[in-house]
């Protein structure tokens, strides 16, 4: 049994398949897949695609690179959703939230401070509600993790994780899975392989974030929920241990990360 903690399944890239998708990765033992939300605009497209798909689950967040067309008011919308949606087994954190110090544009004032805002704000409802958040994290560790520190949350998964060993071990602390997918899989990725072969398993989950980060054998084309089981087997390689041992640690870590899971098995 597997879990996708990372897939954008509602997108355009899977226009007309999504349900097809999720079955597929089904059939190879993926019994759950978490689709994030990126903004207002989707949060009743990943609610209804988490209920039309049997292995379905969902966050409800404004992902940084979406912050540039958002306002105060779908902060306001956001925190207002969620009272009904913890009526939903299938919602699970909030997420997709964070900070992207990669793409140049949003590193600049005033989008680097608007960035800041909305994932505090989104932090002060996950701690209000204590549900986990799902973060993106690009070129921003030790951002995110200053606001943590600050606003407690109760963990939940550091997606698609590209830090230092001693950044991952301070997320880890802060009740954090570290969130591995694709991007292991190529053999230049020195440091990922390496933190995927030293942190403690306990500390670890699978991911694709389809349809991006495609897995070696795929790229560049579309990455979907039923590469899990491939990449599972790819950091068993690197851990040397059974395909078994990583199919039943990161299904039992994404259930501590995520604790409303449990509700739907
Ligand atoms: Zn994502």
């Amino acid at each position: 049994m597997w879990i996708d903690t990372h897939c954008h399944l509602d997108a355009a890239e899977f226009a007309g398949e999504h349900e097809a998708v999720a079955d597929e990765a089904r059939g190879l033992g993926v019994s759950r897949i978490v689709i994030p939300a990126i903004g207002r605009a989707n949060f009743g497209t990943v609610a209804a695609l988490a209920a039309a798909c049997t292995n379905g689950s969902y966050a409800l967040g404004i992902h940084p690179m979406f912050v540039p067309q958002t306002d105060e008011a779908d902060l306001l919308l956001l925190r207002a959703a969620i009272p009904a949606a913890l009526l939903d087994a299938r919602f699970l954190a909030i997420g997709e939230i964070g900070l992207d110090f990669f793409i140049p544009a949003l590193t600049l004032s005033p989008l680097r401070e608007k960035q800041e805002h909305f994932y505090i704000e989104q932090l002060k409802i996950a701690r209000d509600f204590d549900l986990p958040v799902l973060l993106h994290v690009r070129r921003s560790q030790d951002m995110l993790l200053k606001h943590l520190r600050r606003i407690r949350v109760r963990g939940g998964c550091a997606h698609a994780f590209n830090g230092s060993f001693q950044q991952a071990l301070q997320f880890i602390e802060l009740g954090f899975k570290l969130g591995l997918g694709g991007a292991m899989t190529f053999t230049r990725a020195l440091q990922i392989r390496r933190l995927a072969t030293e942190l403690p398993l306990s500390a670890l989950v699978l991911e694709t974030d389809a349809p991006d980060l495609s897995p070696a054998w795929l790229h560049p084309m579309r990455n979907s929920p039923a590469q899990i089981p491939q990449i599972g087997a790819a950091l068993a390689g690197l851990r040397n241990v059974p395909v078994e041992t990583i199919a039943a640690a990161t299904t039992a870590n994404a259930l501590v990360a995520l604790p409303r899971l449990a509700a739907l098995y």
